[in-house]
């Protein structure tokens, strides 16, 4: 096979979500927005589904249709986006629970669809999603005897716990809530990690559940293999790949492995990332190209038929930090040329 092998370690991602559910000492639920951080949305939500979780987050509505085919019913299926212009008939039918966001998301939303479920998302000092603490002021009895299923917030800065901005964003969240009788959810990820006063009544993983910071416990759940199409014997002072940008200061072997930047390997880690063949370090040599990478096998006992890029040994985190990036976004740009494999399903 001449692509890559992904695998997604569904056990692995349950384990963390049951992780975070005992942290979090209230109902957790799963975002699983942008296709389940890359990993697949529909495998991703039915193990979780089955792990226990009754709650999940999509960005969209469109995502939320496509949860619900995966679904069936019975989850229920929030949308941080809220009711945009177009959506009621995706919300009504699929039966999602849209998070609004405006004064004009709650006409819209009673306006359409009178008596459907509906959240509210308001902003506690993000500046992002949400209604406007203002605005909230002046909806809030009439929002409030509609019974939203939620109320929620998210944190700006939970990923620094020593940050002034939690507290602040906490005590701003409690003074615009405090006493209303609807449950409330304010942490994601990192939010579960700052303690009990951050949980009230509902957490919202994302990021933990697929093995990434700031979850440090959390176990690994994308393991990536790139196949070896060739190896070379390169002599001191070659050098290798677009722009000559590595020379080989002694006499190394050269395996060249099918995948690259179009499949989410960004070019930030040329000449830096290293891949592994079993317990040996094998270094990204030159540049990362569309479809190739080339890694020095010098150190390699026979010839690998393949090297090993995320696993157990070597996380999203190791090479968001390499790229200057974070695992979030090496999770959503995991290519979609590699053969997919599902472990736990
Ligand atoms: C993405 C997102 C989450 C999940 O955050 P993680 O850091 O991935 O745990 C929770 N709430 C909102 C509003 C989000 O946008």
């Amino acid at each position: 096979m001449g692509t890559g092998h992904l695998t997604i370690d569904l056990d692995a991602l349950a384990d963390n979500w049951r992780a975070l559910d005992r942290k979090s000492g209230c109902a957790t639920a799963a975002v699983v927005k942008a296709d389940g951080y890359g990993c697949g949305v529909g495998a991703v939500a039915r193990k979780l589904a089955a792990a226990g979780a009754r709650q999940f987050f999509v960005a969209v509505a469109e995502e939320g249709v496509r949860l619900r085919e995966a679904l069936g019913e019975g989850p229920e299926i929030l949308v941080f986006g809220g009711h945009m212009s177009g959506d009621a008939e995706m919300i009504r039918g699929a039966g999602l629970v849209p998070m609004l966001n405006s004064l004009d998301q709650i006409l819209r939303q009673f306006e359409a669809l009178p008596g459907h479920p509906f959240g509210i998302q308001l902003d506690s000092g993000m500046n992002r999603l949400g209604m406007e603490a203002a605005d909230w002021g002046a909806v809030a009895e009439v929002a409030l005897a509609q019974k939203p299923r939620l109320v929620m917030s998210h944190l700006a800065c939970a990923d620094a716990p020593d940050h002034p901005m939690n507290a602040a964003q906490l005590k701003e969240f409690r003074r615009i809530t405090d006493g209303i009788s609807v449950p409330r959810s304010l942490a994601a990820t990192g939010g579960i990690l700052l303690g009990p006063e951050y949980h009230f009544d509902l957490t919202r993983p994302g990021i933990g559940l697929y093995g990434g910071m700031p979850f440090e416990e959390a176990r690994p759940v994308v393991h990536l293999d790139l196949p070896v199409i060739q190896i070379r014997d390169v002599a001191k002072g070659e050098t290798v790949g677009y722009g000559n940008s590595w020379t080989a200061e002694r006499p190394v072997r050269i395996a060249t492995l099918a995948a690259g930047y179009a499949d989410g390997i960004t070019r930030h880690l040329s000449n830096r990332v290293t891949l592994w063949h079993g317990d040996t370090p094998c270094p990204l040599r030159g540049r990362v190209s569309m479809d190739l990478l080339t890694v020095d096998v010098t150190d390699c006992e026979g010839e690998p038929e393949s090297l090993t890029l995320l696993g157990e040994r070597q996380g999203v985190d190791v090479l968001a930090d390499l790229a200057g990036t974070i695992g979030y976004e090496i999770l959503t740009q995991l290519g979609h040329r590699y053969s997919r494999r599902l472990a736990g399903a």
